[in-house]
């Protein structure tokens, strides 16, 4: 008998799993529980559109148990008061159950929302538990200041977990999304309720499992799955949460202000949607490499990225060649089973998202972009979300293809005359998420830099990323910035201290 291919081995597990039953309960105060009205909703799988789940649609009424919960657990000092070296020891366990579940949560991910299970193997889990451990190793070594105040008083400055925290998070990288919250608000003391996405719920929940068999205390980490506009807006308007911390839509994060203002004026951190140019000036002289990048950070994770660069600024005078070079790339992200490993590009979270980002493909035929790769929705016959990757040259920066975030793998190549011209329409968009700039030219690779309005600038590249450098945008991209030390600023406040010092 012939062995097994590896995506037969992949099926294989699918099902096995599938028909062991996900559990798709809430997980609060250590337990898992119906919701309270006992409703659920169906998860559906983007690879065949088969229902492979149950999951609980959480309310008002759970997110008011959860967070009961968690202000418990903040309140009586079961992890808040433990020393940041008992923390530490804790996480370090979470990301190892994580590091040893890697199959499992990989699958999960890949059959919830649809990306390659080589990227949930390669990338996605060990990214959460990278994020997890480098947080408990940082935690213990943060240190407080003394203001330089002079000889009768002592300030004090330190920091201390805000409290309760909301973590509401998007579908296209479930678990590491999380993590980059769970991981530093973890770290710091807090107690955290977090709120899936009702597309991708259930990694979300096996994390919170994994976190208890590791020793962290019930109610430190509740998982309350549903829609937005329910357990997502519960959660936000809650009085007894202290910060959100939001990774999603700006439509959303615009929201969340307004939760704030009309509650407790909870502290509130936005990662929102991008628009990101990357520009290609004619004097760099590896056009094949910057070709590469540009469809492979474009497609990557089926162009679902908030950072992806999906405005692709040409200098004229390379602009045909380039272009050619960049449509030569999209056949090897040929859309394909995302349960095979050799399968780059994966399905679109739901049908949804595939209408519309067929919908961006019509507008941009309909402005009168010319499509030179993809434009289909294609393996329909699977039952599956596939699109194919998608090149659009003679953008406009007008066009609603260069000005709205598709998420999905369409790029839009808009050509430049000078370095003036590039500047003015890479900055001419609501957002600020990323940007790029490819030139050997030094002055210029510095000037482009500092001129383009975006958290993030990549020269001669666009695929570096670690956990030790801040993620976040400007403009309409959000406000907040995870990973790094600094994402520590946002899940702790500043407490000063003044001490009085009496002359003997
Ligand atoms: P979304 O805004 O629709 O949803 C995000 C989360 O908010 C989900 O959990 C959703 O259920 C919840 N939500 C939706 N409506 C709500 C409401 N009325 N009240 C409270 N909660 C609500 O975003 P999405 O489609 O899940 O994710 C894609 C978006 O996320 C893109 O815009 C992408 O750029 C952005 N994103 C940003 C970053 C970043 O770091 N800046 C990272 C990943 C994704």
């Amino acid at each position: 008998m012939n062995q097994p291919t590896a995506r037969e081995v992949w099926h294989a597990r699918a099902a096995d799993r599938i028909a062991a039953g996900i559990d798709g309960r809430l997980l609060i105060d250590g337990r898992r529980y119906h919701a309270v009205d006992g409703r659920c909703f169906d998860c559906i799988s983007p690879l065949d559109g088969k229902v492979i789940a149950r999951v609980a649609r959480g309310q008002a009424a759970d997110v008011e148990l959860a967070v009961t919960s968690a202000r418990a657990a903040f309140s009586d000092g079961r992890w808040s008061a433990r020393s940041p070296g008992a923390r530490k020891k804790v996480l370090m366990a979470f990301a190892e159950r994580m590091r040893a579940a890697r199959d499992e949560l990989a699958l999960l991910e890949t059959l919830d929302m649809g990306k390659p299970i080589a990227a949930s193997l390669s990338a996605d889990v060990p990214g959460a538990a990278r994020c997890i451990q480098w947080y408990a190793e940082a935690v213990d070594k943060v240190y407080g200041e003394i203001a330089p105040t002079g000889g009768d008083a002592l300030a004090l400055i330190s920091r201390e977990p805000v409290g309760v925290v909301g973590a509401i998070v998007p579908w296209n990288y479930p678990m590491l999304m999380a993590s980059w919250k769970l991981g530093p608000a973890l770290a710091a003391g807090n107690s955290v309720v977090l709120k899936p996405s009702e597309k991708s719920p259930l990694t979300a929940l096996r994390l919170a499992e994994l976190a208890l068999e590791a020793g962290l205390p019930e109610g430190v980490f509740n998982v309350v799955p549903g829609f937005g506009d329910e357990a997502g807006e519960a959660l936000a308007l809650h009085m007894d949460v202290d910060a959100i911390a939001f990774t999603g839509s700006t439509r959303v994060g615009r929201r969340m202000l307004d939760y704030s203002s009309r509650s407790n004026l909870k502290r509130v951190y936005n990662e929102l949607g991008g628009k990101s140019a990357n520009l290609v000036f004619a004097d760099f002289d590896d056009l094949d490499r910057a070709a590469a990048t540009a469809a492979g950070s474009m497609f990557y994770n089926q162009g679902e990225s908030c950072n992806a660069p999906s405005r692709l600024l040409v200098q004229e005078s390379i602009a045909d060649d380039f272009v050619e070079r960049v449509a030569a790339q999209a056949p090897g992200y040929a859309p394909g089973d995302p349960l095979d490993p050799t399968t780059r590009l994966g399905a679109l979270v739901d049908a949804r998202q595939t209408e519309t980002v067929m919908g961006y493909i019509r507008s941009g035929l309909e402005q009168g972009a010319r499509c030179v790769a993809g434009g289909e929705q294609v393996l329909q016959h699977t039952g599956g979300q596939f699109v194919a990757p998608t090149v659009f040259d003679g953008v406009d920066n007008t066009m609603r293809i260069a000005r709205e975030e598709i998420f999905g793998p369409v790029l839009s190549v808009i050509r430049f005359r000078d370095e003036a011209h590039a500047l003015a329409i890479a900055n001419d968009s609501s957002f600020g998420l990323h940007a790029a700039v490819w030139t050997r030219n030094l002055d210029r690779a510095v000037r482009v830099s500092r001129a383009l309005h975006a958290g993030t600038v990549h020269v001669n590249q666009y695929d570096e990323d670690d956990i030790t450098v801040p993620f976040g945008g400007v403009k309409q991209s959000g406000n907040g910035r995870d990973k790094s030390l600094h994402a520590l600023e946002k899940y702790s406040e500043l407490k000063t201290t003044w001490i009085r010092i009496d002359a003997r």
